[in-house]
C-alpha cells in the first residue's frame, strides 16, 4: 500500500468503522440518489479502488449536511471520506464545467458567482453604512461578514439589507470590509479544493486580524461554521447574526412594533444546527414578533431535512426523479398550514423559495430570512 492510500484510511479513520450503517440510515440524500456512504467507508479500505470511487457520480450528491457524522457511534465523519474523493478528482482536473468555474471565479474575484469584485458592494449603494479601514485606532464593536450569495444573487441581498435596517435599529456600531471582502471557502474546502481553501483562510484570516473590532457577524451559517471552526490563528470571536439579534431583543436594544399575524415555521439550517448547536436562538426572535404565530415543523432541529444547497450543491446537479428535498420541507410547512417558512441561511432561501415556485405554492407561502421578517416587523 502506498503512503498515499494509507494516509487517507489513516486520515479518516476508515479502520474504526464498524459498519453499522447508521450513516446512510440518516443520509437524507439516500432517499433520491444511489449515494450510500457506508459503503464508502468499506470501500475506501481498499487501496486499489480510490480512483474507481473517486469516478462514482454520487460522491458529488453529498450536501456536507453532517447527519451522518452526528449519528456515527465511533465519531467518525463519513462525509469527509466523500471530500476526500472529490479532492482527488480536483488535483486531476477532473470536475463539471460549473465547479470549475466558480473556483476559478473564487480564485480571481473572490466570489463563486461569477461577478466582479467592483462589484461586491452594489447591494449596500443606498445605504449608509460604515466602511472600516484596517488598523483603525478607534474599535468597532462588530464587523459584518456579509457572504458572497448576499452580496451578489439579487434575492438575497435584500438580507443582508435588512440585516443593516436591523442593527440601525438597535444602534449597533458595526461596520463593512466592504469590496476587499472575499469567499470564506466553506464551499471551496466541501468542492475538495483543499489548496484554494488554504489561501481563502491564509488571506482571509490577515485581512480580518488587520481590524480593530470587537467581534464578527456572519449572515450565512456557512461562512459562519468556516470562519468559527475551520480558519486557523482568527483573533476575533465570531457569531451567527441570530446569536446577536436575541441578544439585542434579550435586552431590550431592539424592540419590534410592527404586527405580523401569519404562522410562520422555522427551518433549521444544516450550518446552524446539526453542526453548530444554534437552535434556540432563531426560535426565540420568531416567537417576538407581534401577533405572528409559530410551530416548529416535526422534523425540527436535530432531525430537520436538509434543504440540498451546501456542499458545493449549488454548481452541481443531482439526477434523480425523486422528489428535491426542499419540495419535501414544503409538502410538509403546507400540511401544517404555515404561511411563512423562515429561513436563517442563503442556500436554505434561494432552494425553498424555488420548491414553492415548482410546487405552485408560492402565492399563498411566502419563504423569508428572519432578518426580512425583522425588518418589517420593526
Ligand atoms: S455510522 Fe459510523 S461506524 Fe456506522 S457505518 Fe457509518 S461510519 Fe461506520
Ligand atoms: S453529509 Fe449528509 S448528504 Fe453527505 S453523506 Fe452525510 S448524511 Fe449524506
Amino acid at each position: 500500500m502506498c503512503a498515499e492510500e494509507l494516509d487517507f484510511i489513516e486520515k479518516y479513520d476508515l479502520l474504526g468503522c464498524i459498519q453499522c450503517g447508521r450513516c446512510t440510515g440518516g443520509c437524507p440524500v439516500a432517499t433520491r440518489t444511489p449515494l450510500r456512504v457506508r459503503g464508502f467507508m468499506y470501500d475506501g479500505l481498499n487501496e486499489e479502488r480510490l480512483e474507481e470511487l473517486s469516478e462514482k457520480p454520487e460522491i458529488w450528491d453529498c450536501t456536507t449536511c453532517f447527519t451522518c457524522a452526528a449519528r456515527c457511534p465511533k465519531g467518525l465523519e463519513p462525509l469527509e471520506v466523500l471530500i476526500g474523493l472529490r479532492s482527488l478528482l480536483i488535483e486531476e482536473g477532473k470536475v463539471q464545467p460549473t465547479v470549475r468555474d466558480a473556483l476559478e471565479s473564487i480564485f480571481k474575484d473572490g466570489n463563486p458567482w461569477g461577478s466582479p469584485r467592483s462589484k461586491r458592494m452594489d447591494w449596500a449603494a443606498d445605504l449608509d453604512v460604515k466602511i472600516l479601514e484596517p488598523e483603525d485606532e478607534e474599535k468597532t464593536d462588530v464587523m459584518l461578514y456579509i457572504c458572497c450569495t448576499d452580496a451578489y444573487d439579487p434575492r438575497v441581498m435584500k438580507v443582508a439589507q435588512a440585516l443593516v435596517k436591523v442593527l440601525k435599529a438597535a444602534n449597533v456600531d458595526f461596520g463593512l470590509i466592504g469590496e476587499e471582502e472575499s469567499c470564506c471557502g466553506s464551499e471551496v474546502r466541501r468542492l475538495g479544493e483543499e489548496g484554494l481553501f488554504e489561501m481563502c483562510d491564509e488571506e482571509n484570516v490577515e485581512m480580518m486580524n488587520s481590524y480593530n473590532v470587537g467581534s464578527i457577524v456572519a449572515i450565512s451559517p456557512h461562512c459562519y461554521n468556516t470562519l468559527k471552526k475551520e480558519y486557523h490563528g482568527l483573533k476575533h470571536p465570531v457569531l451567527h447574526y441570530t446569536e446577536l439579534v436575541a441578544q439585542l431583543l434579550e435586552d431590550g436594544k431592539l424592540t419590534l412594533n410592527t404586527e405580523m399575524k401569519k404562522l410562520i415555521t422555522y427551518h433549521d439550517p444544516c450550518f446552524l444546527g446539526k453542526q453548530n448547536d444554534i437552535y434556540d436562538e432563531p426560535r426565540y426572535i420568531l416567537t417576538r414578533i407581534p401577533g405572528a404565530e409559530y410551530k416548529d415543523f416535526d422534523r425540527c432541529r436535530e432531525r430537520s431535512l436538509c434543504c440540498e444547497g451546501g456542499g458545493g450543491k449549488m454548481w452541481v446537479e443531482t439526477e434523480s426523479k425523486e422528489e428535491r428535498l426542499a419540495e419535501i420541507r414544503v409538502d410538509d410547512a403546507k400540511e401544517m398550514g404555515a404561511e411563512v417558512i423562515a429561513v436563517a441561511c442563503p442556500f436554505c432561501l434561494l432552494t425553498l423559495e424555488d420548491a414553492t415556485k415548482v410546487k405552485g405554492v408560492d402565492e399563498e407561502m411566502r419563504v423569508a430570512d428572519i432578518l426580512e421578517l425583522l425588518a418589517e416587523a420593526l
